[in-house]
């Protein structure tokens, strides 16, 4: 076998060249397996492309199991999936494909072990391995995939501009697997990306988030960000990023180019955390920067409230890049929103309520607001660095403090909308919410204790200065 794999995954392969032999179709394992599995990565879903009918292929396979697992097919796409254990396998007739200019849908025919291999994206992820009695285990590597997965080269089986006018998701799939696997996409092949950027448009928003997604859980995301920065490709799928790329300078000052040092946050909060939506607000963190850019004679550069309008932002680009409009788009707005509150209160003379604040409007992602805070210094002077992890040290020292006495993250006001209404016999409406806001405002700010007896005190006083009538 030429390459490694586990012994359940070649019992596996066993069992399906078996079945193959009986129904005396040749079959082969092929795909993202074989390039794992040669790489030495993880290797998930089991590909076979077989010369004949992939779900009675399936079939054959599923009866040498026991228990027997379930076959789903597609009559229509000629593609049928059965689980074994851990493992996903997916079963197809070989194809030969050809594409009209408006669609990535192409139109299938029957074809060789050849055709198969030509429509692939890539030459490692050509790659096929014989499940056939006369060679199994023997390699078919009809574009020196081998050789570019050993020279960690990213190229296309065919002449790179069909290949990426023909189904243009596979330039964001060329820069993904660049980014997740470290390889070098080939000039010729970057170059038919460039060129051939605008048929990203024809690609639904959900396939491109998708690689978006993947390439930001990469170990080093900047890479894949700045590839497609180069490409083109960034500018049609997320203009808002590169808004954020470049520096201007005005009477020989300059400010940082905002793109790159984003890039540098990414990849920072990546060594940090696997979370995706983090990884999303280290992304978001300065987006309104460009929108919010000012010269200010005696100041320099400013970007006053990048981080509201940020905040205002998100749920715009969320939509717009297909991500979820839920409360995984709420928890980025908010740390996009506070992600500088934490470096306004590294001042002198913080008082306890502008902590309790903080507290109160972080919550639950206090720790992920205090992850990125960290990730978004990217100084390159150490002393400031030094310093600035300090400060944010005794922040969250002070916040610790505040919160062993005050428990305000997660905290609920001890007085409810209802029993505002109730007390004063109110009907739901403004002078409710004004009374609420009136409590949680006196006590973030330390007026008076988060106790019910003095926040029921506190409300009725509030109240009959507003003419309302209280009888106990
Ligand atoms: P991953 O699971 O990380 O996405 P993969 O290579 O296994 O990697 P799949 O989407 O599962 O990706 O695809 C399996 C195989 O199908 C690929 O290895 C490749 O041979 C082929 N393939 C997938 N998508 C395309 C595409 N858009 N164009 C051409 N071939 C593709």
């Amino acid at each position: 076998m030429y390459i490694q794999c586990s012994h359940k995954e070649l019992s596996i392969l066993k069992k399906i060249a078996q079945a193959a032999t009986g129904l005396q179709v040749p079959c082969y394992l092929i795909g993202g397996f074989v390039r794992d599995s040669v790489i030495g990565r993880n290797t998930k879903d089991i590909d076979i492309v077989c010369i004949g009918d992939g779900i009675a292929l399936a079939h054959a396979v599923a009866k040498l199991f026991t228990p027997k697992p379930v076959v789903n097919y597609f009559k229509n796409f000629g593609t049928a999936q059965i689980k074994i254990l851990d493992d996903e396998i997916e079963f197809v007739g070989a194809r030969k494909e050809s594409y009209i200019y408006e669609s990535r849908k192409p139109q299938v025919e029957a074809g060789t072990l050849k055709d198969d291999q030509d429509r692939r994206d890539f030459t490692m992820n050509a790659l096929a391995i014989s499940l056939n009695q006369e060679d199994f285990g023997e390699l078919l590597d009809p574009f020196n995939g081998i050789e570019d997965i050993k020279q960690k080269i990213i190229k296309t089986p065919l002449p790179p501009a069909q290949t990426f006018i023909d189904d243009p998701l596979r330039m964001m799939r060329a820069i993904r697997f660049a980014a997740q696997l470290n390889f070098t996409i080939e000039e010729k092949t970057f170059d038919a990306i460039g060129e051939n950027k605008e048929r990203i448009k024809i690609v639904s928003g959900e396939r491109i988030a998708d690689e978006l997604n993947k390439i930001l859980l990469c170990k080093k995301p900047s890479m894949g960000f700045d590839l497609l920065y180069k490409s083109g490709l960034l500018k049609i799928i997320f203009p808002q990023m590169v808004a954020l790329a470049g520096a201007e300078y005005i009477d020989g000052k300059g400010h940082k180019d905002n793109f790159y040092h984003t890039l540098q946050v990414v990849d920072n909060i990546a060594e940090h955390t696997d979370d995706l939506w983090l990884r999303w607000a280290a992304v978001l963190h300065d987006i309104a920067k460009p929108a919010t850019k000012k010269f200010e004679e005696g100041h320099g550069w400013t970007f006053h409230g990048h981080e509201v309008l940020g905040g205002r932002m998100v749920p715009k680009i969320f939509a717009q890049l297909k991500l979820p409009q839920n409360e995984k788009m709420r928890f980025v707005r908010k740390l996009v929103e506070l992600h500088l509150r934490p470096i306004s209160l590294t001042k002198e003379n913080i008082t306890d309520s502008a902590i309790r604040r903080l507290l109160f409007d972080a919550g639950d992602d206090f720790d992920s607001l205090m992850a990125l805070c960290n990730a978004d210094i990217t100084s390159k002077n150490k002393q400031k660095v030094k310093r600035y992890l300090e400060n944010f040290e005794m922040v969250r020292q002070r916040c610790a403090e505040v919160e062993a006495s005050d428990q305000v993250r997660n905290w609920q006001p001890p007085i409810t909308g209802e029993l505002i209404m109730e007390t004063f016999n109110l009907p739901p409406g403004r002078v409710v919410g004004d009374l609420k806001n009136a409590i949680r405002e006196a006590i973030l700010e330390g007026d008076i204790p988060n106790e019910y007896e003095a926040a029921f005190n506190f409300m009725v006083q509030k109240a009959t200065d507003l003419g309302l009538f209280y009888k106990a």
